[in-house]
């Protein structure tokens, strides 16, 4: 399918919805928003989705047999469960009986996150929505086109659809993981680990000792909570602790919400890591909720689609559909972008408790009152109104449980980035301008109760004035007096959401903070781990150098590749050096991206590794046409803006 095509597509769909770019995964668009990018899902191979098929086989041992009772275990290590985010719990989609629906591709149908096929929304577009639009651009009146789109955009989520009481339309399936990490497969393993880094704190507290929390997206956070607790008491007892530490990311912030208001009482948990967590929502997704859109003329007609459709540096695409848009009228521009919303809203999102868990409490009554105030929706409003409650009480829940229940709680946040700078879809929801986030939550969420400036400026000087304290980020823009929890919340400057795990810096915090019984909070050890850090990326050396690096040196050790003295003495200082860049606790990427490089050069003279191809001179010819077609649009896009103005070109002759 052509990439024209489809980015027209997303485009279509993402402009009231911009998530759902993540799961189609357009072209130019830095696809998956949440916690996972679209090449890691890419990773998973044929033997991965079987694994993930195993388990959908139920493993009874794992409640039923539980291990001698009575015989607590003697280590110091509470055992460790992860809570993860949105596109990190594995959903097979079955049939009425039960049996496993098969894929595209001839394999069950499993996924994580989204469960929407690009292909398909493409092929039902052209069906759907080609006839009536050359009827609408013929007549210039609406034929049919909106109504084609909201068909469109609600069939796009048909296999996550909700029904009016908040349980899914389809028989999904949650790929549960009910045993240790020991129990499970490498392949198993392995996909964990692409979702959260986990390989050092199981090397630390013992891979028995970990467990991986898997719920369903689109169900309800409360009832979840209530399988995390069950789930709690079977760790227990498998481990023979009497309490567990958990780690939240992003989305499992609202299950733990969730768990917070319903069982603080039991005392069962004590550490508690929430990290680039959905703690009070998301402003990009109240706004989503609330259709709260930057649609001022300029927006609409001149700076979003340029924004929202760059491919890199070129804007082309986006100046083109500048021109383009203006074939329909405004209005059936309008009514197009409401129909999409509504589709979306329809099918999926509308009666999805867990989406509701990602409005800030703020905005939640207002927004509930537009989407859920009908009584045909009271179930589903009882199930958000139970939620929201949990909302506005998680800050009194979190004091009772650490200081009623001993519980230690700390927040990791990413901040000063716009929602845009994930992807410039966002450019359209009004909050994005004064947005101060990891690019899909806003710190004031993750980082609970934080003062923030917009991404990128300063608190007000009379504000820094009467709040000079440590507590003030080095860059000026944050203020972590005011959190809940001001000495343990934590912060990485242009940290974005999906790298949190990548950053060596990130991950060795959260393991020092889960396994060292020493380091308690903000002032425990800053010189090594200071209150305010930078974001970095090393995700390369874990995920593939350094495996790389042990297999040829097993290799070398065999006698079955052959390495020079020289070539094998710089081998072992580049794993030192990489070694050393994943064990550093200050986000620097200057020295991630220098380990990374020295290792891979070596790797590559060694012959382990292929040269990466030589750079292409670009074609000079071609390079002049490109640069010039982007300009002439450019120059197109403005000077119609000024004729024509913000309309369809029939609206204005
Ligand atoms: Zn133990």
């Amino acid at each position: 399918m052509s990439k024209n095509v489809t980015r027209a597509l997303s485009l279509l769909i993402s402009f009231t919805l911009f998530f759902s770019v993540a799961a189609i995964g357009s072209p130019g668009i830095s696809a998956n928003i949440l916690t996972n990018t679209a090449s890691q899902r890419i990773e998973l191979t044929g033997s991965a989705v079987q694994t993930n098929t195993d388990a959908l086989v139920p493993v009874p041992a794992s409640l039923s047999q539980p291990e001698p009772e009575g015989e607590g275990c003697p280590c110091e290590h509470n055992p460790f469960i992860v809570v993860p985010g949105i596109t990190d719990s594995d959903v097979a989609l079955l049939d009425k009986e039960g049996n496993p629906v098969i894929g595209s591709d001839g394999k069950p149908y499993v996924k994580g996150g989204f469960m929407v096929d690009e292909d398909a929304i493409i092929d039902a577009a052209l069906k759907n929505l080609t006839w009536p639009l050359a009827k609408t651009l013929v007549t210039q009146k609406d034929q049919g086109f909106t109504a084609a789109a909201y068909e469109t955009a609600k069939s796009a989520f048909w296999r996550q659809a909700t029904n009016k009481d908040g349980t899914p339309v389809e028989n999904l399936q949650v790929v549960r993981y009910e045993k240790s990490f020991a129990e499970l497969t490498d392949d198993q393993i392995n996909h964990l680990f692409i979702n959260i880094p986990l390989r050092g704190i199981c090397d630390i507290v013992g891979y028995d000792h970990v467990y991986y929390f898997a719920f369903n997206i689109i169900g309800d956070p409360m009832a979840t909570a209530a399988e995390l607790d069950e789930f709690i008491q079977m760790v227990k007892t498998q481990t023979g602790h009497d309490k567990v530490n958990i780690l939240n990311a992003s989305l499992g912030a609202s299950i733990f919400t969730a768990y917070a208001e319903q069982f603080k009482e039991k005392g069962d948990v004590e550490k508690i890591v929430n990290v680039v967590a959905l703690l009070n929502g998301s402003d990009a997704f109240g706004d989503l909720y609330a259709a709260d859109f930057n649609l001022s003329d300029e927006a609409l007609y001149c700076d979003y689609l340029p924004e929202a459709l760059a491919d890199g540096d070129s804007k082309t695409m986006g100046y083109l559909a500048n021109l383009l848009i203006r074939l329909l009228p405004k209005q059936v521009l309008l009514d197009t972008l409401e129909a999409v919303l509504n589709g979306a809203m329809d099918s999926m999102l509308r009666c999805a408790p867990n989406f509701w868990a990602m409005i800030p409490k703020e905005h939640y009554p207002a927004i509930a009152d537009k989407w859920l105030s009908d009584p045909e929706y009271a179930v589903m409003r009882a199930k958000t109104d139970a939620f929201y409650q949990a909302q506005l009480n998680l800050k009194d829940n979190m004091l009772y449980m650490i200081h009623e229940k001993g519980a230690v709680i700390n927040n990791v946040c990413g901040y000063n980035l716009q929602f845009s700078s994930m992807s410039g879809v966002l450019s359209i929801v009004n909050s994005n301008k004064n947005s101060n986030s990891d690019g899909v939550i806003n710190v004031q969420s993750t980082g609970l109760g934080v003062t923030a400036a917009p991404a990128g400026q300063k608190l007000p000087a009379d504000y820094l004035a009467a709040h000079n304290s440590p507590y003030i980020s080095p860059d000026k823009g944050l203020d972590a007096s005011t959190c809940v929890l001001p000495d343990n919340t934590w912060f990485f400057y242009n940290q974005d959401h999906e790298q949190a795990g990548k950053n060596a810096a990130c991950m060795n915090l959260v393991g020092e903070l889960f396994t060292n019984p020493d380091f308690i909070d903000i002032h425990s050890d800053p010189a090594r781990f200071p209150q305010f850090n930078t974001g970095s990326d090393s995700k390369e050396i874990r995920r593939s150098l350094l495996p790389d690096s042990q297999k040829v040196l097993a290799l070398y050790a065999a006698g079955e590749f052959d390495i020079s003295t020289a070539d094998l003495t710089e081998l072992n200082a580049a794993i030192v050096q990489a070694e050393d860049a994943l064990k550093a606790t200050i986000g620097d990427q200057a020295e991630a991206t220098a380990a990374t490089q020295r290792l891979k050069n070596i790797l590559i003279k060694i012959g382990y590794r292929d040269a990466p191809p030589p750079a292409v001179e670009p074609d000079p010819v071609k390079v002049f046409f490109t640069e010039l077609l982007e300009k002439v649009l450019k120059i197109a896009s403005e000077l119609v803006y000024q004729i024509v103005g913000p309309q369809g070109y029939s609206d204005k002759f």
